[in-house]
């Protein structure tokens, strides 16, 4: 009937690129179809000749979409329309936030002993007994039906991807979650679901995404467990560098609690999930065909170099224990000093600020010892649903209680920033179009219930309101004018409350003796102000930018020169750490950062 019904319908389509160096994979293609599922209508993706279904994440997968990849997205059917738009706005929302993994830079090594090159993972530095994975796997009696283990797994990832909701790694819980309840709910056995991830994983084989096979081995994984598998790996009891081919993501929460060292991957990527989890987890790891290595043996994986010394001298040994003693100390003095002022050589005490998109980054960052908060990214509040005023008010409130100084910035939506609530009409060129405050002219209602919930928050508190994109003085003034207009209609005090701007659009640095006489100050977002120097968007697929040009160096010392009221820097240049010692010169005096980036900020403030 319903397929009946669709024939009446016609198709809607729009193209999407993929625009993330990491192409469409696993994580964000879980978002997308569990977005997909959540309509009736029926909902295509067709590259190259091939057409599959969106709401699968396996399908979805099987494109293989790469950066730059064009494909055709077509929904045909009730509220297609909607779904069309709302998939195509978090298409670009989950291509904004894919981080993109770049390669670390190796430093120079001098080692005596037999070297082996590789790719590195994360930094660090281990001196151990090199140690080959063995996995042992028992069979037991379970009584377990396939559906009920099934059903378990699903619970199983759904708990982890809530409790770890704070990490940047959660995602992959959720991802993996879509993808077995996808191939699982095709399957009546356990055989039929492994032939299905069999096939499905070896679309894979030689694309990009072939690292994110390792997915499908863990569900399967998972499954077997309650069907009565054990898998038994034992591991030294002694510090050991582990070496082998492969490992499952489920696999490095169970090795970090273990005395591993150090982790040596052959068949893994950058971009693997096996690989995130080994960042975040802070293990040194590298990827290298260690083969030939020899068990037992003791060994230096110097992730710094990207390399391990296969029998390393006395004097090698040496070498590597003060490296190893330097990074333990750069560590905990970072750590241990992060609620510190970072005092500059001279003196000069910068203030380290964090950026900050809701409750739990803004107690992140007071936890990695912030002074307060420079960025409050409010479009990241509410994501999914417009909040109400009272819902808007108390995350603010809840924000503002945390620091004495804060800076707030008001919706900052367009470009490459999308909210699905916000219909924005399409532009050839979003990023030159309605975005930051530009939206306010289009959408005055929401600037309106914004400035209330946050004047209400801030009652006694002396907060800053920032406002985005701003390109002319009269943009300022409206806006100002308008805050205050609000706060006359509710009858609030604001009298206490500093109205500044993001320096984001070239046209500011012309214009700033007339500012310094309207604005409290100045916040510059070497971001967006570098992609409008060069003329190249931020998330572009093949141009770049380059962020610490002369050009951008020479556009904040024209503001610093001319700027007669406070100037900080929220970009990412901010947090670089070849770009802190030139900020600093040119009369920086407060920086704000992503929490984690803090410690690390701070350390690199009191070497200037
Ligand atoms: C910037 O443009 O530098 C900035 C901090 O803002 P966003 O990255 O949120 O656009
Ligand atoms: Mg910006």
């Amino acid at each position: 009937m319903s397929l009946f019904k669709n024939l009446f319908f016609k198709p809607l389509s729009t193209q999407l690129t993929v625009t993330s160096n990491n192409g469409f994979h696993l994580r964000p293609v879980a978002q997308f179809s569990a977005l997909a599922k959540s309509f009736s209508c029926h909902i295509t993706a067709t590259f190259k000749d091939k057409t599959v279904d969106t709401k699968s994440v396996s399908t979805l997968l099987s494109l293989s979409l790469e950066q730059g990849d064009t494909f055709t997205l077509v929904t045909k059917g009730k509220k297609a329309e909607i779904a069309l738009e709302k998939l195509q706005i978090l298409f670009e929302t989950l291509m904004h936030h894919d981080k993109e993994i770049h390669q670390i830079e190796k430093t120079a090594y001098s080692y005596e002993g037999s070297v082996l090159q590789g790719e590195i993972i994360s930094e660090g530095i281990a001196i151990a007994s090199s140690y080959k994975y063995n996995v042992q796997e028992i069979q037991h009696k379970s009584n377990m039906h396939f559906k009920e283990a099934l059903q378990k797994s699903i619970d199983e990832l759904e708990v982890l991807h809530a409790t770890q909701k704070d990490n940047d790694h959660a995602d992959i819980y959720l991802a993996q979650k879509e993808l077995l309840s996808s191939l699982g709910e095709k399957s009546h056995t356990f055989a039929e679901l492994e032939q299905s991830v069999e096939e499905e994983s070896n679309k894979l084989l030689g694309t990009k995404l072939d690292s994110k096979r390792s997915d499908y081995q863990d569900i399967l994984q998972r499954i077997k467990k309650h069907l009565g598998l054990e898998i038994k790996v034992t591991f030294p009891d002694t510090p050991f560098i582990l070496l082998c081919n492969d490992l499952l993501p489920s696999e490095i929460d169970q090795l970090q609690q273990t005395k591993v060292a150090g982790v040596v991957l052959k068949e893994t990527s950058m971009n693997s999930h096996t690989a995130i989890l080994l960042r975040a987890s802070g293990i040194c790891s590298l990827i290298a065909d260690t083969q030939d290595l020899v068990e037992n043996e003791t060994v230096i994986l110097d992730t710094h170099a990207g390399v391990i010394v296969q029998d390393p001298t006395s004097h090698d040994l040496q070498k590597a224990r003060e490296q190893l003693k330097k990074d333990h100390v750069q560590r905990s003095h970072s750590a241990t000093k992060r609620f510190e002022p970072a005092v500059t050589q001279t003196g000069r005490h910068i203030k380290v600020f964090a950026n900050a998109a809701d409750i739990s980054t803004a107690r992140a960052a007071k936890e990695e010892g912030a002074e307060g908060i420079g960025l409050l990214r409010s479009e990241f509040l509410f994501k999914d649903v417009k909040p109400s005023l009272e819902t808007q008010q108390k995350a603010y409130k809840e924000i503002f209680e945390l620091f004495d100084d804060i800076t707030v910035r008001t919706l900052d939506v367009g470009g490459d920033k999308a909210l699905p609530y916000i219909q924005i009409p399409a532009e050839n060129n979003p990023f030159l179009g309605v975005r930051g405050v530009r939206l306010f002219y289009t959408h005055p209602e929401l600037l309106e219930e914004q400035l209330h919930a946050i004047f209400l928050a801030a009652e006694n508190k002396r907060v800053k309101i920032m406002f985005p994109m701003i390109s002319s003085v009269e943009e300022f003034i409206q806006t100002k004018s308008f805050a205050q207009s609000v706060a006359k209609k509710y009858q609030l005090d604001i009298s206490h409350l500093h109205f500044g701007i993001m320096i984001e659009v070239p046209s500011v640095l012309f214009l700033l003796e007339a500012f310094n006489d309207v604005v409290d100050f100045y916040s510059i977002g070497t971001n967006d102000l570098t992609q409008y120097l060069f003329a190249i968007e931020r998330t572009h697929p093949l141009l770049k930018a380059d962020a610490l040009s002369p050009a951008v160096f020479s556009a904040i010392e024209i503001i610093l020169n001319k700027a007669t009221k406070p100037v900080s820097i929220c970009g990412e240049l901010a947090a670089n750490k070849n770009a802190i010692p030139k900020l600093l010169n040119l009369g920086i005096e407060t920086l704000s950062v992503s929490p984690k980036s803090i410690a690390q900020t701070k350390e690199e403030i009191r070497y200037v």
